[in-house]
């Protein structure tokens, strides 16, 4: 089979591929399916079946990172006993780690970093053949972000749903944060790229489309084209029904954007996750976040102007190594003032290479899990009142599969971002209407709402 080329016949093989991580690292699984498929391989149900074995990799927490290594030792086995199948590393922890893996754990047999996905044909018919073995690529290259979207294999696809990478790598600097290191600077894509990519999804029967980025708002193209530019053009794309974008940065949310965002109001969704990180003014200086508490607090009053009713998810990490009991109470009342629906919450984990290990871990984990539990259960209560506004309400949902919960039911998101589960008989991809009849803190159940008369 020559170098990248698509085979004839019989499959070169199978791979399966573990993912942890963001949507970021959901998405670059998908280029690597996609370069494996352009090579002629095939999912496989598990890796006891599969001749390629791919790790896609977390490192934002130590937790996530370790979980790696505890995954590669339970695949050693399985590699012991079938060499010929190729073991390969890939994401932030290898970006991070480089060969240093090949140390820890030297049956791996590839380590492909954050900005490296499109080596992987180049690389794999050597290891395969075994004429090559410990392959490392964890150069950052600025045509990363190039890799051809007509070979991306698409997980959501069949539910209607695509990601679309708009910006890679991030420029900021937050003192916990180890992604300027795993993802490299900002590179962002020409938005006529996008737009091809946007139409060639909507022709394949896509309806709803999710730009991402790590600060997704700093999009800027060589044009000097911004985020508020791509989301009015791509609202205008024939087939477009919904448009989501992830993970703003609040110091980066220009009214302009906010404005763009109300123009193509309701394509572009009213959902935004906006990370807050802390309530006090003082940990976001020490974080390097570039805003305080009231600058954050503005930028939901400007949305909310705008855009009422809009719900809003946010990050926030406890345990930060300057967080007092105090600074944590802001937090707290941060919640309170501004109600977001959704939270992602972390207990602070120290990453190498990044500014805030100055200032030590004096933090317990035990006092990291209390306020961690603290938060998590005020949250519960004002998610648990702000959902009732939905029932009795008639939503429309995007339906994404089978509920987990009830297995004789379906689930699927509303535009505002809200789970639902309903009983009909439907099937992914279908957008439904849906009548709200009870609402927990973390979804709605409803039924079919009646056809319009
Ligand atoms: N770019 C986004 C932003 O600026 O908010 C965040 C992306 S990061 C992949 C996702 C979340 O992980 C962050 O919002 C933060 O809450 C959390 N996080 C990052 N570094 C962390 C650390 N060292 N310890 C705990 N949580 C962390
Ligand atoms: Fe990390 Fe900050 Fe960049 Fe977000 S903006 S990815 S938290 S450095």
């Amino acid at each position: 089979m020559p170098d990248g080329g698509r085979p004839s016949g019989r499959p070169a093989g199978g791979y399966w591929i573990a993912t942890w991580g963001c949507q970021m690292n959901v998405h670059d699984s998908e280029k690597l399916a996609g370069a494996l498929a352009d090579q002629g391989y095939v999912p496989a149900s598990g890796p006891e079946e599969a001749d390629v074995v791919l790790l896609n990799t977390c490192s934002i927490r130590e937790k996530a990172s370790e979980k790696v290594f505890s995954e590669l030792g339970r695949l050693k086995p399985l590699k012991e006993q079938r060499p010929e199948m190729v073991l390969g590393v890939c994401g932030c922890v290898a970006q991070q780690e480089g060969e240093a893996i090949f140390k820890r754990a030297p049956y791996v047999d590839l380590v492909l970093g954050t900005r490296a996905t499109g080596t992987l044909p180049r690389l794999l018919p050597d290891l395969r053949a075994g004429t090559a073995s410990g392959a490392c690529d964890t150069e950052v290259r600025d045509d990363s972000i190039r890799f051809p979207f007509d070979r991306i294999r698409r997980e959501g696809e069949a539910t209607g749903k695509a990601f679309v990478t708009v910006v890679e790598g991030c420029n900021h600097r937050c003192t916990y944060c180890v992604v300027p290191r795993t993802r490299g600077p900002e590179i962002c894509r020409e938005m006529e790229t996008v737009l091809a990519e946007v139409r060639s999804l909507t022709a394949r029967g896509v309806v709803e489309i999710e730009f991402l980025g790590q600060t997704v708002n700093a999009y800027r193209d060589g044009e000097g084209r911004t985020l508020a530019d791509l989301l009015a053009a791509a609202a205008a794309v024939p087939g477009v029904e919904r448009l989501r974008f992830t993970t703003s940065h609040p110091a980066q949310m220009t009214d302009r954007l906010m404005d763009a965002m109300r123009s193509a109001s309701p394509t572009v969704c009213p959902y935004l996750h906006l990370p807050v990180q802390s309530g006090s003014s003082r940990v976001l200086r020490s974080m390097r976040r570039g805003y305080d508490r009231e600058g954050y607090l503005a930028k939901i009053e400007g949305l909310r102007r705008r855009i009422p009713g809009i719900s809003l998810g946010t990050d926030v990490i406890v345990g930060y190594p300057t967080e007092t009991e105090d600074d944590f109470r802001e937090t707290l009342s941060l919640l309170d003032e501004v109600e977001f629906d959704t939270l992602y919450a972390f207990a602070y984990s120290t990453r190498p290479s990044t500014a805030a290990l100055q200032l030590g871990d004096p933090i317990t984990q035990a006092e990291k899990l209390d306020r961690l539990a603290r938060l998590q259960e005020h949250q519960r209560a004002i998610q648990q009142r702000r959902a009732q506004r939905w029932v009795g309400q008639e939503v429309e949902v995007l339906v994404e599969g089978r509920s987990k919960l009830q297995a004789s039911s379906w689930t699927g998101r509303t535009p505002h971002g809200r789970r639902v589960n309903f009983a009909a008989a439907t099937a992914p991809g279908r957008r439904e209407r849906v009548r709200v009849v009870s609402a927990t803190a973390y979804s709605l159940r409803g039924a079919l709402a009646p056809p319009p008369a």
